[in-house]
């Protein structure tokens, strides 16, 4: 097992160019580093890339890297220190260090993410708007096969039919969605309906992902650019766990 501090070591933050447009299904960059893990997988580290790592309440994102003398599959996008390792099978040939790169993304499960994500910023202005904004949210996962958003207190007071009926209003009223950039002193100004501010890191900068006339959560994931593409929300359930209650839900296809 090679450790992700020893595969990141030395190299700079990766440029996540998925944080100014989540659309972006290829792109081409350079293979700073490359790990072998055994002789057909192994650990890439590009310049760039358009692949969400595993963390901040969303899944990895998968898909491949290539060049003219080797091809790999990414089958999973982990992050260290800033720096975006993918990891996968070589399907041929040997990756040099230094060379041009293209990647692809897996375009249908990235999108589904994307509709997830937002959805789940949705389903949090619908709480909010039910419970008040007080509110503290503890774990999330906007994902397949179960997202979910996690409340502490209060599962008494909210039904899934006043939730399904807030957030299909945000679906159907074609909200623009759109990230923004924030010192700390602008932060408290900018953010409005988000649940957690009390628990944010100390950062220079913060990306606020904004839902227009809806709510402005500090985020770090990818999302669709207008609520219409969602679909619609499905709420599969609003179910007591400790300290609190889970919100799971779906979009609609
Ligand atoms: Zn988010």
């Amino acid at each position: 097992m090679v450790s992700l501090s020893s595969i990141s070591a030395g190299l700079q933050p990766t440029n996540k160019l998925y944080l100014n447009d989540s659309y972006l299904k290829t792109a081409e960059t350079t293979l700073l580093r490359y790990v072998p893990e055994t002789r057909r997988s192994g650990y890439f580290v590009t310049t760039d890339t358009i692949m969400h790592p595993k963390g901040g309440a969303q899944p990895s994102d998968t898909g491949s890297i290539e060049s003219v003398n080797f091809k790999a599959v990414v089958k999973k996008v982990l992050e260290h220190s800033g720096v975006v390792i993918h990891y996968g099978d070589i399907v041929e040939g040997v990756p040099r260090e230094g060379e041009k790169v293209s990647m692809t993304i897996a375009w249908e499960w990235r999108y589904r993410v994307m509709r997830l994500h937002t959805a789940g910023h949705i389903v949090d202005y619908a709480v909010v708007q039910i419970l008040g904004e007080d509110l503290l949210s503890s774990r999330a996962f906007h994902g397949p096969p179960e997202s979910f958003v996690e409340y502490i207190g209060r599962a008494g007071e909210i039904d899934s039919a006043s939730l399904a009926q807030i957030s299909n209003d945000v679906v159907k009223a074609s909200k623009r969605v759109y990230p923004v950039l924030v010192s700390r002193g602008e932060l408290l100004k900018t953010v409005r309906g988000a649940p957690n501010l009390a628990r944010l890191p100390e950062l220079e900068t913060y990306r606020v992902i904004v839902i227009d006339g809806v709510n402005a959560i500090p985020c770090g994931g990818t999302h669709v650019a207008n609520t219409a593409e969602v679909g619609g929300i499905l709420i599969r359930g609003v179910d007591k766990v400790e300290n609190g209650f889970k919100v799971v839900y779906d979009v609609a296809d």
